[in-house]
């Protein structure tokens, strides 16, 4: 979002014996009882003006083979790794399976903490372990997917905040070109228009891949020309019986059934019919082809309060117009480095 931060200690980490060195040495930032805050890439990261803790930043690099036969490939990639690049690369190599999670920006090692997901493809249908610090306990363990208790945009990670340093994540890729999943929105066609230029017949995962980074070209404002964090709000869960009733009015309301009698409302629908698509308040604005994203026009002027403004002024706008309450995705950071919650008011 570029918000202007500045942190009272940062720690660059470039491999993992520096991290056992750093807990072990009670250096002035420990001693003064500072919480750890991990950051990675900080593209889901709304951060303080001012961040009193120790920022520790995970860059370890490396992409390793592990196992290898005819039909897949284990790799181990270290936390530093840029995720987009890693896709790329294992594609490249003739290594398939993370294709539909192109151009998603940030690190390897962030990508277990909300289980990255797009097209249909979530990380953990790929992701075989986690190596990680739990820093509470001073000690390394090797978690597997059942122990990571992944849910949809949810980890253990995520839950237990600044208590899980990833240092490597570790993958089985398949090698069957023929194996694609391209059945979401434009994806099919879009990836047989790029076999086609080819002379494929089908699709293989380098088209789908192609593919999917056009749309998300299309979709999504790039970060480094317009800040922003991708999606913004979270799509609310509303009882059917208030979808029912707000159908009544709005016929085009866009819901999907979820279970227990609930119904998702796309947090976008119900910002652009409020009237604030490209609305907000200066310098943050809903971005003007997808209301569900705040993007930053003062690039490392503007604050984490001025993002609390205009959110709370876009929330209370949806409020007021069809009484449901929008909370935010990316994470929060409160000044001494421990995490808000999406509903946390500043
Ligand atoms: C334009 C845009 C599009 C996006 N599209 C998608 C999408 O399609 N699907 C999707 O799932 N997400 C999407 N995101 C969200 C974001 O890309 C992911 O959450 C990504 O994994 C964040 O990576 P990062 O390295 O920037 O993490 P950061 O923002 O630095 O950190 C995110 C959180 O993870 C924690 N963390 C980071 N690294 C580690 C580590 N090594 N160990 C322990 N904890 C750690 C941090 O403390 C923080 O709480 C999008 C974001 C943007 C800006």
């Amino acid at each position: 979002m570029a918000l202007a931060c500045a942190a009272d200690f940062a720690v660059t980490l470039t491999d993992e014996a520096q991290l056992d060195d750093f807990m072990a040495s009670g250096t002035e930032a420990t001693a003064d009882d500072l919480s750890l805050f991990v950051l990675s890439g900080g593209s889901n990261v709304l951060l303080p003006a001012s961040l009193n803790a120790v920022v520790l930043q995970p860059n370890m690099r490396g992409i390793h083979v592990t196992a290898q036969t005819e039909h897949y490939v284990d790799i181990e990639v270290m936390a530093g790794e840029n995720w987009h690049d890693l896709v790329v690369y294992t594609v490249n190599q003739g290594w398939y399976g993370l294709e539909n999670l192109a151009l998603i920006p940030g690190l390897t090692g962030a990508a277990p903490v909300q289980n990255i997901g797009a097209y249909g493809v979530q990380l953990e249908d790929r992701l075989q372990y986690v190596r990680a610090y739990h820093l509470p306990s001073k000690t390394w363990h090797n978690l597997s997917t059942t122990d990571c208790d992944f849910g949809y945009r949810d980890s253990i990670f995520k839950r237990a905040p600044n208590t899980w340093l990833i240092s490597r994540v570790g993958f089985r890729l398949h090698t069957d070109p023929t194996n694609i999943l391209a059945s979401y929105g434009d994806v099919q066609t879009v990836a047989q228009r790029y076999a086609e230029q080819q002379d494929r017949k089908q699709p293989t995962p380098v088209d789908v891949m192609q593919a999917i980074i056009e749309i998300r070209q299309q979709k999504l404002p790039d970060p480094k020309q317009l800040p922003n964090c991708g999606s913004f709000f979270q799509n609310p869960i509303i009882d059917q019986s208030q979808f029912i009733a707000l159908q009544a009015t709005y016929p085009a309301i866009v819901g999907y059934p979820m279970p227990d009698a609930m119904v998702k409302v796309a947090a976008g629908w119900l910002i652009e019919q409020a009237g604030l698509k490209g609305g907000g308040i200066t310098p943050i604005f809903t971005h003007k082809q997808q209301a569900l994203v705040l993007t930053n026009h003062a690039p490392y002027q503007a604050t984490q309060a001025d993002v609390a403004t205009a959110q709370h002024y876009i929330a209370d706008v949806v409020y007021e117009k069809f009484a449901i309450q929008l909370s935010r995705e990316p994470v929060w950071v409160n000044a001494d480095g421990s995490i808000g919650h999406a509903e946390h008011v500043v």
